[in-house]
C-alpha cells in the first residue's frame, strides 16, 4: 500500500478463539491468494500464534478498509499518516503496534509542557527521556544502538540530552499520573515517605508551601486524593535530579493549589540547570507553568507525532483552533472557542428549589457552614467553584435530606445523582452491564448519540471496571451519575484525568443533557475553561478551609467569577488572536488596572 500508511492490530482485543477470521476471510488481497492478513505464528515476537498480522506492504490502506469493519471486536486499525509526516517513528512498540513520531526536547532552566490527548505516546516519549526505554527507531526487530540513536538526532534540540542520557549523567524524578495508586505501594506515615525523598532538604519548606504539614504525621492510606497529589508532588520536586517529569499535577487539587503546585515548579526550573517537563491538561494552569509546549496529534492507541516545541501562547491557541500552522495539520474538525462576554441573564427557568439562610455545623469545634438564601432553576447547568474542604458536599447532603440544617428549615427533599470526586468503581464487572443495572435507556439510540458516543465509551464497553484507566472510570463515572432517574444531578469534578478533547465532549453531554432532559445540573470543578464552559451560573464558597465555609446565593456568571477570582486575588486577559482567557501576571499593569475595575474574568 502507500507507504504512508500504518496497520495496527490490539492485541488485547484480537480474540481469535472468538471469531472466524473474518479479517482475513474478507480481506480483498489475501482473497486473490496474497498473504496481507496471516496468522503471527510460533516465532513472532509479540502476540499469540494464532492472532493476526498485516503486511503494511499489501495492504491497500484507509480507503479499503473492509477487515477494520469486518472485525468484531474492534481490534484492526489502519491508518493513512498524515503526508507532512515524513520522518521514520522514534519508537515502534512491535509490529502492527502502536509508533511515536517525534519527542519533547527538555531544556535546561525550563519547564516544557506537552499538550494532546491521553493514548497518544506522552508516556513512551517520557520513558525514552527518562533511560527507561532506548527508543528504536521504527526497527523493532533489532536492539537499538546509541550511535544509531545520536546520529539520527544529531543537529536537534535533543542532541545533547541524548548525550547525557548514554553517558549515565541523567538523574531523573518523576511524579505519576494516578496518586490513587500510592497507598497500594507505600504502607506508612507519609513523613516516612517524605523523608525517603528528601535528598535536597527541602522536605519542611515544600508542605508548609502545599500546606501539607497537618497531615505529614498521618498514615498515607488515610489521605484525601487532594493530600495525595500534594504529597507526591512533594516528594517528586524534592529529588535532586537533572529531569524532572510530572505527569498531570491538578487532579484533585483546587484552583489556589493549582497555582501553588505550579509555582513552586517553576522555582524549582529557575534554579538553573533542571528539567521540568509536564503532561497537563488544564490549560489555564498549564499556560502559567510552561515556558514552551510541544502538542502531541495523532490517532490514540495507533500512532501519535510530537510537534516541535512552540510557544506556549501559540501552542495552546494552536491546539483550541484544532490547526498546527507550522506542521500544517488539521486536528479536530471545530474549534474550541470562549465567550468574550459574561452570558446575558439566563432566560430563567421554573425553581426548582428555593432555600432560606441555612447552617449547620457538624458538632463543637468541627466544621460548620453558612448558606445564603437562593433557588436552584429547572434545566440550568449551576457551576461551583471553591476550596476543597470548603462544605460544598456537605451543601449537596443538606439538599438530599441526608444531613439537618442546624438553624433554617429545607422543606423539600431533592433526589439527587451524585458523582464524587474519587470514584471508588473498581468492581469485577463489565462496564456495559453496570450500565445497564442503572437504567433501561442503556443501548436505546438516544442513550448512545447523547451519552455512549460523546463520552467514547464503544470502545471499553466490554472490558472489566477495575482494568478501567483513570480517564476511562471518570467517563463510566459521568454516564452512570446523568443515566440515574433524579431530580438533581450532582458532579464533583467530571474534569479529573480528562484530556482536553475528553473535557469539551463531556461538557457537551453534560450541557445537552441538561437541555434535552430539563435536568438540573450541578458541577463541582477547578479547571476554570470547563467551568466557563459549562455553567449558567455559579454559586461561590468561601471561608476557611475544615473550619468554617459559607456559600453565597447562586449569581450570574460575570459577578460569579469575579467574586470567586477576587478571593483568590487572580485576574485573566483575553488572548488577542483568540480571545481566551489567560492568567496575568500578578501585579502586571494589566492585573493591577483589572483589579481596580473589579474586572477579573470578562475584561473588556
Ligand atoms: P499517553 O501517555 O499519551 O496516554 P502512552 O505512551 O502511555 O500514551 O501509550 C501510547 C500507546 O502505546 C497506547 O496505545 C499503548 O497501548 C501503547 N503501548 C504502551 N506500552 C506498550 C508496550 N509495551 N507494547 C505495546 N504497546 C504499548
Ligand atoms: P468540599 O466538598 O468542599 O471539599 P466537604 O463538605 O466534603 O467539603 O467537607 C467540609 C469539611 O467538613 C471538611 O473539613 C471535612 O473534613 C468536614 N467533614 C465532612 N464530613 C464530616 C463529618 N461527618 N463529621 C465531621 N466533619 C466532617
Ligand atoms: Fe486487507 Fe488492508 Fe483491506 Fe484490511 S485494509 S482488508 S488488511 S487490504
Amino acid at each position: 500500500m502507500a507507504d504512508d500508511s500504518i496497520a495496527v492490530v490490539d492485541l488485547e482485543r484480537c480474540q481469535p478463539d472468538r471469531c472466524n477470521y473474518e479479517c482475513k476471510n474478507f480481506c480483498p488481497p489475501n482473497r486473490t491468494g496474497k498473504e496481507c492478513i496471516t496468522l503471527r505464528g510460533e516465532d513472532a515476537m509479540e502476540g499469540k500464534p494464532d492472532q493476526v498480522r498485516i503486511s503494511e506492504e499489501i495492504c491497500l490502506g484507509e480507503t479499503c478498509g473492509i477487515c477494520v469493519e469486518k472485525c468484531p471486536f474492534d481490534a484492526i486499525e489502519i491508518i493513512n499518516l498524515p503526508q507532512e509526516l515524513s520522518e521514520e517513528p522514534a519508537h515502534r512498540y512491535g509490529e502492527n503496534a502502536f509508533s511515536l513520531y517525534g519527542l519533547p526536547a527538555p531544556e535546561e532552566g525550563r519547564v516544557t509542557g506537552i499538550l494532546g490527548p491521553n493514548g497518544i505516546g506522552k508516556t513512551t516519549a517520557v520513558r525514552i527521556l527518562a533511560g527507561e526505554m532506548h527508543p528504536n527507531l521504527g526497527d523493532y526487530g533489532r536492539e537499538p544502538e546509541w550511535s544509531d540513536i545520536l546520529d539520527r538526532y544529531r543537529g536537534t534540540e535533543l542532541q545533547d540530552y541524548l548525550r547525557d542520557l548514554r553517558d549515565g549523567d541523567v538523574k531523573v524524578a518523576r511524579k505519576p499520573q494516578y496518586v490513587d495508586q500510592i497507598p497500594k505501594q507505600f504502607d506508612g506515615k507519609t513523613r516516612t515517605l517524605l523523608e525517603s525523598a528528601d535528598e535536597r532538604g527541602v522536605i519542611e519548606r515544600l508542605a508548609e508551601r502545599l500546606s501539607i504539614t497537618p497531615v505529614l504525621d498521618q498514615d498515607i492510606d488515610s489521605l484525601s486524593g487532594g493530600e495525595l497529589q500534594r504529597v507526591a508532588l512533594a516528594a517528586t520536586l524534592a529529588r535532586d535530579a537533572d529531569f524532572y517529569f510530572l505527569d498531570e499535577v491538578t487532579p484533585y487539587l483546587d484552583i489556589g493549589q493549582r497555582v501553588t503546585a505550579a509555582r513552586l515548579i517553576r522555582e524549582l526550573a529557575e534554579e538553573g540547570d533542571r528539567s521540568m517537563l509536564v503532561v497537563e491538561h488544564d490549560l489555564a494552569i498549564l499556560d502559567l507553568l510552561a515556558d514552551n509546549l510541544h502538542l502531541a496529534y495523532g490517532e490514540p492507541g495507533a500512532y501519535g507525532v510530537i510537534t516541535k516545541p512552540k510557544s506556549v501562547r501559540n501552542g495552546i491557541n494552536e491546539y483550541l483552533k484544532g490547526y498546527l500552522e507550522n506542521e500544517n495539520m488539521r486536528i479536530r474538525p471545530k474549534a474550541i472557542t470562549f465567550e468574550e462576554h459574561a452570558p446575558r441573564t439566563v432566560d430563567e427557568g421554573d425553581v426548582l428549589a428555593e432555600y432560606p439562610d441555612l447552617s449547620m455545623s457538624y458538632g463543637e469545634g468541627e466544621f460548620s457552614l453558612d448558606v445564603d438564601a437562593g433557588q436552584i432553576h429547572e434545566n440550568e447547568v449551576l457551576g461551583i467553584v471553591g476550596p476543597n474542604g470548603i462544605g460544598k458536599s456537605t451543601f449537596a447532603k443538606l439538599l438530599n435530606g441526608a444531613l439537618e440544617p442546624t438553624e433554617g428549615d429545607v422543606d423539600f427533599e431533592l433526589d439527587i445523582s451524585y458523582k464524587p470526586q474519587y470514584i471508588e468503581i473498581d468492581k469485577q464487572m463489565r462496564v456495559d452491564v453496570f450500565l445497564s443495572s442503572i437504567t433501561d435507556q442503556f443501548g436505546s439510540s438516544y442513550w448512545d448519540t447523547e451519552i455512549a458516543q460523546p463520552l467514547q465509551l464503544h470502545r471499553i464497553m466490554e472490558q472489566n471496571l477495575d482494568d478501567l484507566s483513570g480517564g476511562e472510570r471518570q467517563r463510566v463515572a459521568i454516564a452512570a451519575c446523568l443515566s440515574e432517574d433524579a431530580d438533581l444531578y450532582l458532579l464533583d469534578e467530571p474534569s479529573a484525568h480528562l484530556d482536553v478533547e475528553q473535557r469539551v465532549q463531556a461538557t457537551r453531554a453534560i450541557r445537552r443533557y441538561a437541555e434535552s432532559q430539563d435536568a438540573t445540573v450541578m458541577v463541582i470543578d477547578h479547571d476554570i475553561y470547563m467551568i466557563d464552559l459549562l455553567a449558567d451560573r455559579l454559586m461561590v464558597f468561601d471561608g476557611e478551609p475544615a473550619h468554617h465555609g459559607h456559600a453565597g446565593t447562586p449569581q450570574g456568571m460575570r459577578s460569579g467569577m469575579n467574586e470567586f477570582l477576587a478571593n483568590l486575588d487572580v485576574t485573566f486577559r483575553r488572548d488577542e488572536r483568540t480571545k481566551r482567557p489567560r492568567v496575568n501576571k500578578p501585579d502586571s499593569q494589566l492585573d493591577r488596572q483589572q483589579k481596580s475595575q473589579g474586572e477579573y474574568y470578562y475584561a473588556p
